[in-house]
């Protein structure tokens, strides 16, 4: 990855650049924007400059030994961890990062904006819970334990150390902390609150804006070839994310709006046979999914705020979306619509605390019923 190939952000660019040419590079950063920005491809692209051999002012050269084998994420002082699950074929305690390189640099070349979930999908996860293993920490701090090969320095890409268990996160801080040579971190995360704050501590924050929707409608219509009043809706809806912009222009929808809005009407029925049914669905689907539709049922939340407070413009949903919150908004209010995203989030919170999910579900259920008859 070049800075060339990343669309605007000329500040960062700039500061990174100005970094490394000033001998003030920290051997600890973290990359920190949100889903869809460009986190990931500017570590890439600071990492292909910082071994460059023919830097030039605004780039590196793309054409020196370390650039071609940087850009193909095959250099041998290049190293990578990031968050991985079990497979159909491969165990859990067999899943560590070099197990998918093949399918990391795909990733890496072919959807560099890409979600923690389309990663899932692409190594064949299917969206199981991901994680960076105690294991994994092993490995990063062997990785690191050898001479660099032929680099200046020795670059270790973490991507998404929110997903490190914690006993992993601890076993970095050492050699996070004095890593020996060389050595540069590059911790690329989209959510540093989920980050302890021992590994905050020990690196330098490179804040990473996310696009703007102009932004995202440019690279919309020049990389991906879409006409400009289809990028142009993308954009919008799109909240600076390009994952969520490619995602809503490529992809058919997925299936958080017709279960979300079945659900809801379930919860006006009262009916408590049908919510210990579907407390059995629930638990049947993959965490992610589970994860999913409490967040596609917060969003929905916040868009019936948005309508309630009779503002048409700001709301970014279309089609059957749209209609399902303006007749939601018609039976609630604003304290009830609140209560039930305070709701949501609380389970989403203990979901990733590994609550049980029938029971968490019956209980959410139970909870939204009775705010929506009170
Ligand atoms: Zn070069």
């Amino acid at each position: 990855m070049l800075f060339s190939e990343i669309k605007g952000l000329n500040e960062v660019k700039e500061k990174l650049i100005d970094a490394v040419n000033s001998n003030h590079v920290a051997h600890a950063q973290l990359f920190l924007g949100k889903d869809g920005s460009p986190n990931l491809p500017m570590a890439l692209a600071y990492a292909t400059y910082l071994n460059c051999t023919d830097r030039q002012v605004n780039d590196a050269c793309g054409r020196c030994a370390s650039c071609v084998k940087m850009n193909k994420y095959i250099h041998p002082d290049f190293h990578f961890a990031f968050p991985v699950s079990s497979t159909k074929s491969i165990a859990a305690k067999d899943a560590h990062s070099t197990t998918f390189l093949k399918d990391w640099r795909k990733f890496l070349l072919e959807n560099p904006y890409g979600s923690a979930s389309e990663w899932s999908v692409l190594f064949g996860g299917e969206n199981r819970q991901l994680n960076i293993s105690r294991e994994e920490s092993r490995q990063i701090i062997r990785a690191l334990s050898l001479k660099a090969f032929e680099a200046t320095y020795k670059v270790m890409l973490i991507w998404l150390p929110e997903f490190m268990h914690e006993s992993a996160a601890n076993a970095i801080l050492k050699i996070l902390e004095e890593p020996q040579g060389k050595t540069i971190f590059l911790l690329v995360t989209n959510d540093s609150e989920r980050l302890l704050s021992t590994i905050l501590s020990r690196t330098q924050i490179v804040k990473i804006r996310a696009f703007s929707d102009q932004e995202v409608k440019t690279i919309l219509m020049n990389d991906d070839g879409l006409h400009e009043k289809k990028a142009g809706q993308v954009a919008h809806l799109s909240e600076g994310s390009l994952s969520k912009a490619r995602h809503l222009a490529f992809e058919v929808e997925d299936d958080s709006h017709a279960m979300f809005r079945d659900w809801m009407r379930l919860c006006f029925t009262n009916d408590y046979t049908k919510m210990v049914e579907w407390s059995d669905l629930f638990q049947k689907m993959t965490k992610e999914a589970q994860k999913s539709l409490l967040q596609y049922g917060l969003h929905m939340m916040r868009e019936t705020l948005v309508i309630s407070t009779q503002n048409h413009e700001i709301m970014r949903l279309q089609g059957e979306e749209q209609s399902f919150v303006e007749n939601f908004e018609k039976v609630m209010n604003f304290n009830k619509t609140e209560k039930i995203a305070q709701a949501l989030n609380s389970g989403y919170f203990h979901l990733e605390r590994n609550a049980n999910p029938r029971i968490l579900f019956l209980d959410l259920s139970l909870v939204i019923a009775k705010i929506l008859r009170s």
